[in-house]
């Protein structure tokens, strides 16, 4: 039973991007015909794209985009009939797959279907293009770029159905549809939504920015990204457990703790457009932004995703960016701060590397309560000593 909080105030949800919320499920009695279909093997980061166009969290996009939407979103941010849109959305076609007819089976890894595509088109993608405009870079170190350049030359583009059942693993049941935040927003009462997207463990600094947002929200949609993300980043579990860590300091009422299935890119700048438009799709109505967001490296600058999407027009956007500058903790201050709010130098902060953090982790250590809640860092500790994030890559933090 969700307590209604008294203080809602008029405004959310969201109108989905585009003006309505798209979803895209094949009717149960055509499975049978489309496991005759010839068939495509999606990459996990095709198949997590798949999920985000069924669900609706890429309202508007049916599908898979053509050479023309293709284009007029690596140049100039939006589809080709004009819909602010920042990062292509693309399905490779293997040299291997041949196409008989209008339909193709879409199939995840393990080979089990997960929907179909009406082929509209197929075209040669420009991938070092697409890099460039997109990315900034064409340098294969780059994750991001290096998925768009390792795709196949070929793409093919059509509206497409999904039969994917709810979302596996750990996150599972944590993987919310927009039509089903939605429902949570509006049974909650709530008008004002901030959503906070991340990849990593929630610490102190992230924890201030989320209570700021919540000051002046109604509610807080806690969204961790679980699609296919970079080695090295933590392991999905492990960050769901220190989510629930850290949730145990707000009030239960005001928060909400999902999943988006959806690929990471690394795109920066544009990637945080992206993460904005997915919200509002969620039905936020405000959307904030850090230092360096969806980064990787040093490819951005670290207020760039900030510059960016500041840039762009509030009702073709739809979705009010709260920016933020970086947070840590005071002694001087005795609280947690911001360059904005703090006038005191940087001894007299509590900063920790990402480095220094993985020595004590690895060491069996609590980073100080200041960087950290107790809580979250034994999460993290316990999954260093298990070996957890061994298995996934070598960064907790
Ligand atoms: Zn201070």
């Amino acid at each position: 039973m969700t307590t209604r909080v008294e203080t809602a105030t008029n405004g959310g949800p969201a109108r989905p991007h585009g003006g309505r919320l798209v979803e895209r499920w094949l009717d149960p009695d055509e499975r049978e015909a489309a496991e005759r279909l010839p068939a495509l093997r999606l990459t996990p980061a095709e198949a997590a794209d798949l999920r985000a166009i069924a669900t609706g969290a890429y309202s508007p996009l049916e599908g898979f985009m053509g050479r023309a939407a293709h284009e007029a979103c690596a140049d100039a941010m939006h589809t080709d009939d004009g819909t602010l849109w920042p990062i292509p959305v693309c399905l490779g076609l293997p040299d291997a797959v041949e196409l008989r007819g209008g339909m193709l089976a879409l199939r995840e890894a393990e080979g089990r279907l997960a929907g179909v595509l009406e082929v509209t088109e197929v075209f040669e993608r420009d991938r070092e293009r697409e890099a460039k405009l997109v990315y900034g870079t064409d340098d294969p170190a780059h994750p991001g770029v290096a998925r768009v350049l390792g795709s196949p030359a070929r793409a093919v583009a059509g509206p497409v159905l999904a039969v994917m059942g709810p979302a596996g693993g750990p996150a599972g049941s944590y993987a919310l549809t927009p039509a089903q935040t939605r429902a949570a927003f509006a049974e909650r009462g709530w008008g004002r939504i901030a959503a906070f997207q991340t990849r990593n463990p929630v610490h102190r600094a992230h924890e201030y920015l989320l209570k700021c947002a919540l000051e002046v929200c109604d509610g807080l949609l806690l969204h961790p990204l679980v699609g296919p993300t970079k080695e090295g980043d933590v392991p999905v579990e492990v960050r769901l457990r220190a989510y629930e860590a850290v949730l145990s300091y707000f009030p239960a009422e005001r928060v909400v703790l999902a999943a988006l299935v959806a690929p990471m890119r690394y795109a920066g700048p544009r990637e945080a457009v992206l993460h904005a438009l997915v919200r509002k799709n969620h039905g936020c109505t405000h959307f904030i932004v850090g230092r360096d967001h969806a980064g990787v490296g040093a490819y951005y600058g670290t207020y760039e995703a900030q510059e960016l999407i500041a840039s762009l027009p509030p009702d073709e956007l739809g979705i009010t960016p709260l920016l933020f500058d970086n947070a840590f903790f005071c002694r001087t201050c005795g609280a947690m701060a911001t360059a904005k709010t703090c006038p005191h130098p940087r001894d007299a902060h509590v900063s920790l590397s990402g480095t220094q953090v993985r020595a004590m982790l690895v060491a069996g250590e609590l980073p100080p309560p200041e960087f950290s809640r107790p809580e979250v860092a034994a999460v993290l500790t316990e999954a260093y000593q298990d070996g957890a994030a061994g298995r996934n890559g070598k960064a907790l933090t």
